[in-house]
């Protein structure tokens, strides 16, 4: 394939892109020839923090109604005692990955939740990584409960690893004591270390000040010298720090080289639920890490779950969410503000060959839009091209 007059984002330059067998290429022996008139083609869109095994389980029966992160633990605690099964499981996922596909997501990071003793979700969802096509499925064991509130949960965790999960997930701040959300991260890295996995945490998704468990999780990292990945989801306290201790924190965020993935969507909906007036809103300090240079992406995190009712699985509706939430819209982190679903976030996944470059996959979005800005401002429909191959659009 080659797209020939492709606006290029950040540089601006125009390029011809020629993709042979599903990698950037010099030359293309093949006829499809798409001129796209100088509009923007972007490389594709990553997704980094999502829940495939909840997407699309709320109805009646799981309606949220106090809003909260404990009552969405709670409801989904129900759904998967009396629903779960393999067959059902593989319908909801499948049909958010579409969904995800079609917006122009062509790498997935899940997570599963590993506290079922028989873990099902996870099982079904190694099958299902193993025969997706269009998209880089990564799967984080994420123990819903913390690894310490029931005896099972740390070995369901180890359990996971060893079936092939690509990352270890906690949440210490789900934990029952301040002492085992201190261990359970100290778990995670050796878990880590033993099967040379990446680390994916839910962390400090609260809005109590006093959660702090970013810093250990930032300095284990350099103590240790990991060599892994290690990404912090949410972050949400870090909106109700003093700005003294949040300056501390994000310098030693930035040092350990953590990323750091915000979910704004789900953030605003859940969080100040304790709140009367005025009510926080509850969204990590993007701008305030952007500025000390921390990889920063944003996610999507629920489609229509007991912690979300809605969810497109378009990470320009997420992207949208953060510009207002935090502010961000100064015009020159409006036009970057993409950074946050495409070049940020293929590197926080690990992609190596992201972009127009020799050698990049040929995963790309062509758009209608002549700048970025454009790209959020109209949401014009968007052709997906995978490996070279169109998968969505005409
Ligand atoms: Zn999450």
């Amino acid at each position: 394939m080659i797209l020939k007059n492709c606006l290029s984002y950040p540089n601006n330059d125009i390029i011809d892109i020629k993709i042979k067998d599903g990698f950037v290429s010099d030359d293309s022996d093949d006829d499809i020839i798409i001129d796209v008139g100088k509009n923007m083609v972007i490389p594709s869109f990553s997704e980094l923090h999502i829940h495939l095994d909840s997407a699309f389980i709320l109805d009646e029966d799981l309606e949220n109604k106090s809003g909260t992160l404990e009552e969405g633990i709670s409801l989904w605690d129900k759904y998967k005692k009396e629903k779960l099964n393999p067959s059902e499981l593989r319908g909801r996922v499948m049909k958010a990955i579409h969904l995800l596909e079609n917006n122009g997501v062509t790498r997935i990071r899940t997570n599963v939740d590993v506290s079922d003793p028989t873990l099902t979700a996870l099982k079904e969802m190694m099958r299902i990584k193993n025969e997706v096509k269009n998209v880089d499925l990564q799967i984080t064991a994420f123990p819903q409960h913390g690894l310490f509130t029931c005896t099972d949960n740390s070995e369901l965790l180890e359990k996971s690893l060893e079936l092939g999960a690509d990352n270890v997930g906690i949440a210490p701040h789900l934990e029952d004591t301040y002492e085992e959300g201190i261990k359970s991260i100290k778990t995670a890295y050796d878990l880590a270390e033993k099967y040379k996995k990446n680390i994916d945490g839910h962390i400090d998704e609260t809005d109590d000040p006093e959660s702090r468990f970013i810093e250990l999780l930032a300095k284990e990292r350099i103590k240790r010298n990991f060599k892994g990945s290690v990404s912090a989801g949410h972050l949400t306290a870090m909106h109700s720090y003093n700005n003294q201790y949040a300056n501390r924190v994000i310098g030693l965020i930035a040092r350990a080289g953590i990323d750091v993935i915000s979910n704004p969507l789900i953030n605003m909906h859940l969080q100040g639920r304790y709140d009367s007036y005025p009510r926080i809103r509850g969204v990590t300090r993007i701008r305030e890490m952007l500025d000390h240079g921390v990889n920063v992406s944003i996610g999507q995190d629920c489609i229509m779950d007991p912690w979300y009712p809605l969810g497109s699985g378009d990470p320009l509706d997420a992207l949208f969410m953060a510009l207002h939430a935090e502010p961000l819209m100064t015009p020159d982190l409006l036009e970057h503000s993409l950074n946050m679903i495409t070049y940020n976030a293929a590197m926080a996944f690990g992609a190596k060959n992201y972009g127009y470059s020799y050698g990049s996959q040929g995963d790309f979005i062509v758009t209608d839009a002549k700048n970025p800005v454009e790209i959020i401002q109209y949401r014009h429909s968007r052709k997906v091209i995978r490996k070279g191959f169109l998968i969505k659009g005409d």
